[in-house]
């Protein structure tokens, strides 16, 4: 019998209508779908009235749930997996099922649609030609280390940040990488999106007049030549 498709299914990052027609076909055609948050992921599928079996893979779990997975894949299910928001794999599960996928030549397509950080990348205007994208620092060991490396890199830096810590990012930024041009998004494609743009210490001061709530993508500009 010939193995199932791996589907890797971009969701929105907010707005519910930031979904493909393929998406919703893909997942309308599978016969399970791999969700990080289940409830979360049925708020989307109730809004396209899909109606599919539905198994929780998360960050806890996904190594455990990956031989489960994949021996349905073996036996000719296709199954998706989508994330809360975007793009699974980007900081986000879905690395260890694909491959474990591969190593058992199964077929992995991807479903493109919304990544935060692109959103963020396109709208910050700094230069998008060549870019990095560190995802979320690490929280204590290595995150010097990391802001150290980060200090030549000339391509524009895109990092993902919670509202816990963007005060404290944006306080290292200027510690580490001086007064760059930096580009903090928030709420991308929801109700109270907002695009903060500026040298990082206007923008640290922007930032912490509230009290920061949301979802937060920071773009820093590279180390000028
Ligand atoms: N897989 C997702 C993607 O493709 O963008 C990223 C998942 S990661 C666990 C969640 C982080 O993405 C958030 O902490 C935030 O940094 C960023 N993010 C997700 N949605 C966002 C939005 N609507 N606006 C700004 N940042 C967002």
């Amino acid at each position: 019998m010939s193995p199932g498709t791996l589907y890797l299914v971009a969701t929105p990052i907010g707005n519910l209508e930031d979904i493909t027609y393929r998406a919703v076909n893909t997942l309308l055609s599978v016969d399970l779908i791999a969700a990080e948050d289940t409830r979360k992921t049925k708020i989307l599928l109730d809004r396209y009235k899909i109606n599919k079996p539905m198994v929780s893979y998360y960050s806890f779990n996904e190594r455990q749930r990956t031989p489960e997975l994949i021996s349905k894949l073996l036996d000719g299910k296709s199954i998706a997996v989508v994330s809360d928001a975007g793009t699974p794999g980007i900081s986000d599960p879905a690395f260890y099922l694909v491959r474990a996928a591969l190593e058992k030549s199964i077929p992995v397509v991807p479903i493109p649609g919304p990544s935060a950080f692109i959103s963020a990348l396109v709208v910050s205007g700094l230069p998008t030609d060549s870019f990095v994208f560190e995802g979320f620092l690490p929280q204590k060991k290595g995150r010097k280390t990391k802001w150290e490396s980060l200090q030549s890199e000339t391509r524009t830096i895109v990092l993902y940040e919670s509202p816990h810590r963007i005060v404290k990012t944006l306080t290292e930024i200027s510690t580490y990488l001086g007064n760059r041009h930096v580009v903090v998004a928030r709420e991308l494609t929801k109700k109270f999106e907002e695009v903060v743009r500026g040298p990082v210490q206007d923008v640290l001061q922007t930032v912490s007049s509230k009290s920061p709530k949301g979802e937060y993508v920071v773009v820093v500009e590279g180390l000028k030549d």
